[in-house]
């Protein structure tokens, strides 16, 4: 398994034409879960993604999409670079 493949889409997408990873992550959460599109869950959610998908652009692979293991991830990348 590869994190540093250059297509942006997840496994499950139907259409991959997503420019981003995050991208397409939001338009699966959207279909999900449409509710969540105007709270601070939604927001909460975006700026996770947007952290996970730059930490994965540089080779990061952090445990999970939740905002401390992201911080956890890029620490350590940062102490061993
Ligand atoms: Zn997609």
């Amino acid at each position: 398994m590869s994190a540093r493949k250059s297509k942006a889409c997840t496994s499950g997408c139907r259409t991959k034409d997503h420019k981003t990873w995050g991208e397409c992550m939001r338009s699966k959460n959207l279909r999900v879960a449409p509710n969540l599109s105007e709270t601070n869950v939604q927001r909460a959610w975006d700026k996770e993604l947007d952290s996970y998908e730059s930490a994965v652009r540089q080779g990061v692979q952090p445990s999970g999409t939740k905002q401390h293991q992201i911080d956890a991830a890029m620490k350590e990348a940062e102490a061993s670079a």
